[in-house]
């Protein structure tokens, strides 16, 4: 058995490079395990593009905590003078009664954000790409934008290495072990030990905690490029912002200007469960006509050739909020990053509640919306 780390984090995607990047910036003597060598393509924070919005629909607790998510990205570009953020505004659209714009609102009014309510015309003649239906209306919040995942994660990695992590790529978790005050791992290379661990493994976290019954899923999602069939400069980011769209009742798409690559697009919990064992990574037809049927009602510009697709793992909880909780049996294990398909924006401030955590024993921000308290076996 090796030196005793202060921290391990398994896994070194969006959650885990965060808390690598800040558990070692303060200090702490940290290493960070990952299967693969990331950024990769095979988990969930792959497909060039991320959205960060501050009017945030799901719930207004998340507002906060995405406030300083912001802050904490214009840090890291400060330090690292690399773009990681792109401002474009965002539009939450959907009928008026409908999740999204009113959850949206809410966030809005009650954190006071600067936002203003679009009639669909005003929506289609603002934004010409976007051609929402009369019975729909849009929430503008001029704060968000793009957030580059790939970028982030390097970033966040290089620079938790420059603070003194001990970084190990390509080197899997096979099993842990707690007791009073230590963990340890054993991995597909060696063993180490540290007195707090951090699973933040994303849509294999499951098979690391054999001893809960979490009921997460995992969720197949397809990201679509199409090229503009018309007017492609109405999807520069100067004329197109983000957006997240209720097309019909509780069913999402979401979508990015053309930033070179083609319109991106994609469904919001709209997968098949799978595993990331068995995902088929494969684009099937119908699916793609499927998005197309959504995309020619909506943004008819935009039905074009498809000039690439790729496949994607959500890691849902049951209400589909995150999942940021102290193991039930080990105090010193902390399970973070099952984000139910809306985690990247937040992994900058994700990273530092964890160093709070860890380092503090607590944290000003409120994450009782994300403890479950599952039964143990
Ligand atoms: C298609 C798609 C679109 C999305 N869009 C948005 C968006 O616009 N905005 C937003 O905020 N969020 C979005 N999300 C959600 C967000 O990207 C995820 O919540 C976030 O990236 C998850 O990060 P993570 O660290 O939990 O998982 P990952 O980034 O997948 O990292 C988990 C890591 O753990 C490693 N690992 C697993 N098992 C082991 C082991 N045993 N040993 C060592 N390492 C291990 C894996 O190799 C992997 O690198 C989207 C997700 C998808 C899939």
């Amino acid at each position: 058995m090796s030196e005793k780390y202060d921290v391990i984090i398994v896994g070194l995607g969006a959650m885990g490079s965060a808390a690598c990047y800040h558990l070692a910036r303060r200090g702490k003597k940290v290493l960070g395990l990952d299967r693969f060598s990331p950024p990769h393509t095979l988990g969930s924070s792959h497909g060039q593009t991320r959205i960060i919005r501050e009017a945030y629909f799901e719930h207004p607790v998340y507002v906060p905590l995405v406030q300083h998510a912001y802050e904490l990205w214009a840090d890291l570009e400060r330090e690292s003078g690399r773009r990681l953020f792109v401002q474009t505004g965002g539009l939450m659209i959907g009928r008026p009664e409908g999740v999204v714009v009113g959850g949206a609102k809410q966030s809005a009014v009650e954190h006071r954000l600067q936002h203003e309510i679009l009639s669909a015309a005003e929506v289609r003649r603002r934004f010409p790409a976007l051609q929402p239906t009369d019975d729909m209306v849009a929430v503008w919040e001029p704060r968000a934008g793009i957030l580059f995942p790939e970028a982030c994660v390097e970033t966040h990695l290089a620079h938790a290495k420059r603070h003194g992590a001990d970084i190990h790529v390509n080197e899997a978790v096979t099993r842990w072990e707690a007791d009073a005050g230590t963990a340890r791992v054993v991995t597909s290379r060696g063993q180490f030990q540290a007195s707090r661990l951090v699973l933040a493994c994303g849509s294999w976290v499951t098979a690391l905690l054999p001893d809960l019954s979490i009921p997460l899923t995992i969720e197949r999602q397809v990201l679509y490029w199409f090229e503009a069939k018309r007017a492609p400069e109405n999807f520069h980011s100067d004329r197109c912002p983000i957006y997240l769209w209720e097309h019909e009742p509780e069913r999402f798409f979401y979508g990015f200007p053309d930033l070179g690559e083609g319109v991106k697009v994609a469904g919001h919990h709209e997968g098949r469960v799978t595993s990331p064992e068995a995902i088929d990574r494969e684009i099937h037809a119908d699916e793609t006509e499927a998005m197309r049927r959504i995309i020619r009602k909506l943004m008819p510009d935009a039905d074009g050739p498809l000039r690439s697709a790729v496949v994607c793992m959500y890691t849902n909880t049951p209400d589909h909020h995150f999942l940021i909780d102290s193991h039930p049996r080990y105090p010193q294990v902390l399970i973070a990053s099952p984000c139910s398909g809306h985690g990247f924006k937040f992994s900058s401030a994700i990273g530092s509640v964890l160093a709070d955590l860890l380092t503090e024993g607590k944290t000003r921000f409120e994450l009782s919306l994300f403890r479950h308290r599952w039964p143990v076996s």
